[in-house]
């Protein structure tokens, strides 16, 4: 018979994932001579429900990340009234018809990736009175069947986005499975720079120290804090 895991110990856990994370980002961008403080821990909490999520905020973290919209909705309005002060990112792909629902929920939406999303994103902004950080997100390795916008096609999309006076924050992008991020990191950092963008949400669980040598901004982690998802 295996013994049900005591709060307490659950908590402790958390808190010491947390710091572990913490020291990793501390210790890269110390190698990079940059502050940590320029960089946003996003803790990313799909497929783990309110009991996991807790001990996490009760350990300090503040900034929670979800791909879901639908799944955003169902655990975090009761946590967000629990504690005041909790930021929520979008980092999934968003489909047009529900982005009146992810401006309600979202402090900032990292994937957008086409211009009809950036005109339904305008829409919902207008209509509520409320302006999350939007992110572009670029399939930075040109990969078929993945979320962002080609490369190629950025230029075009961010002048849409300007166009429709999106509150742009910067760039988004997950480098392609199995293959060494840095060139990828490296890459979106340019085009951020080539663009006059500050934001670069990059770097998760296994990449964090990479990314934020790179310059992330935002670094987006699950695993390394939760655990592996079911
Ligand atoms: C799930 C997810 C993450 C977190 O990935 P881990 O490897 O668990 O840290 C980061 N970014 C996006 C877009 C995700 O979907």
């Amino acid at each position: 018979m295996t013994l049900p895991i005591a709060p307490r110990m659950q908590s402790d856990d958390a808190a010491r994932r947390l710091a572990d994370v913490h020291a990793r980002i501390t210790r890269a961008a110390k190698i990079a001579r940059r502050d940590t403080d320029d960089v946003t821990l996003i803790a990313v909490s799909k497929m783990h429900d309110v009991a996991a999520i807790r001990p996490l905020i009760a350990a300090g973290q503040r900034v929670f990340g979800e791909n879901r919209v639908q799944e955003a909705a169902e655990k975090w309005p009761v946590l967000c009234e629990q504690t005041p002060g909790i930021a929520l990112h979008l980092v999934g792909q968003l489909q047009s018809n529900k982005a009146a629902e992810a401006i309600a929920l979202f402090d900032a939406i990292h994937s957008v990736d086409r211009a009809s999303l950036v005109a339904a994103l305008a829409k919902a902004m207008d209509g509520q009175d409320r302006r999350p950080a939007c992110f572009i997100q670029v399939n930075i390795g040109d990969e078929e069947q993945k979320g962002g916008c080609a490369v190629a096609d950025l230029p075009a999309l961010l002048a849409e986005a300007r166009a429709a006076d999106l509150p742009l924050a910067g760039l988004m992008a997950v480098p392609p499975v199995g293959l060494e991020p840095a060139p990828y990191f490296a890459l979106l950092a340019k085009l951020a720079r080539d663009h006059g963008l500050d934001g670069l949400s990059m770097g998760m669980s296994d990449d964090v120290e990479t990314a934020v040598t790179l310059g992330a901004t935002h670094v987006r982690v699950g695993t390394a804090l939760f655990g592996t998802r079911a």
